[in-house]
């Protein structure tokens, strides 16, 4: 039985603010699960995260409040939090009174999603997701699916689909071939496989949907045998695995839209394959697009 977590990256919306949206699914069998859960939990101890969320994006900003502390990275843990924490007291009070309700929310809306990395400098917090990645490119058991829509490629009027129901349509076909590849070379047991979703409700409801539809008709490259039930949606808080998904759409976005490599390099090396090519990931674009991504599509076997 294998578990693929699936999180997405970037907007589906046109345009929206990203030129890239991705879909991003993360096989391991089951009986990894424990151990790879484990991992991340120790990575999390190292930086002294505890049970918080790791989400990517939040993470790797830069915070402004840091480079207005004087050696800040000099600090302790305790003492960079109580001074980022001063200087965001005040500039929410500043905020406050300065009549700008829209600023004043989003503001916020930052110093709460960023307010458990804190106590971590820039380079911490990027060693951070390495590390995380680099565990990831570590688990020879464990394959990624993508779908990476390029926006400015994708013509709502001509396509026969929403951004949201091809690329779902996309991993569940490529999680599905790839169940039944293995489940051939075990015949003695059924190869199943169940998604797991970080909990979105208008998400969940379109997938669930989507699902009950590929188990009546199949998608349109496969009949769907082996993926069981509509997917599980879950609280990405509360589950690390789904957090790990989160990374792995962070950088392939950030790889394709701003040619970021060092992540995209880790996490792609679990691309399923079939033959040295890549099957498991796609990037819907231009037909002349020279990416790592399109490059190891068409790249011939050895
Ligand atoms: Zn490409």
């Amino acid at each position: 039985m294998y578990f693929c977590y699936i999180d997405e990256s970037g907007t589906s919306d046109i345009p929206g603010n990203t030129s890239h949206f991705v879909l991003a699914g993360l096989s391991i069998p089951i009986w990894h699960w424990r151990d790879c859960d484990g991992e991340i939990e120790n990575i999390k101890r190292k930086y002294a995260l505890g049970s918080s969320e790791l989400h990517v994006a939040w993470i790797l900003r830069p915070y402004l409040e840091q480079t207005r502390i004087t050696d800040f990275s000099s600090l302790d843990h305790r003492q960079r939090r109580y001074q980022v924490e001063c200087i965001r007291k005040t500039e929410i009070l500043r905020l406050q009174k300065a009549g700008n309700p829209g600023l004043y929310k989003q503001t916020r809306k930052n110093y709460r999603k960023t307010e458990a990395y804190i106590h971590l400098t820039f380079d911490e917090r990027r060693n951070l997701i390495r590390e995380v990645a680099q565990c990831v490119a570590n688990w020879g058991f464990a394959r990624l699916f993508a779908e990476c829509v390029d926006k400015i490629y994708f013509d709502p009027s001509r396509a026969p689909q929403t951004i949201d129901e091809q690329s779902f349509e996309q991993i569940v076909s490529r999680f599905e071939q790839y169940l039944q590849i293995m489940g051939k070379s075990n015949p003695s047991s059924q190869c199943c496989g169940l998604l797991i979703h970080d909990n979105n409700e208008t998400v969940a409801k379109k997938h669930t949907e989507l699902m009950k539809g590929f188990h009546q008709r199949g998608t349109f490259w496969t009949r769907v045998k082996n993926i069981i039930e509509t997917p599980l949606f879950v609280d990405s808080q509360l589950t690390s695995m789904v957090q790990i998904a989160d990374v792995c759409g962070y950088a392939l976005r950030r790889y394709l839209e701003n040619g970021d490599e060092e992540l995209f390099d880790l996490i792609f090396q679990r691309a399923d394959r079939k033959d040295s090519i890549v099957v498991g990931v796609r990037h819907f674009t231009h037909s002349a697009c020279t990416c790592k991504i399109c490059s190891a599509h068409r790249k011939s076997s050895p």
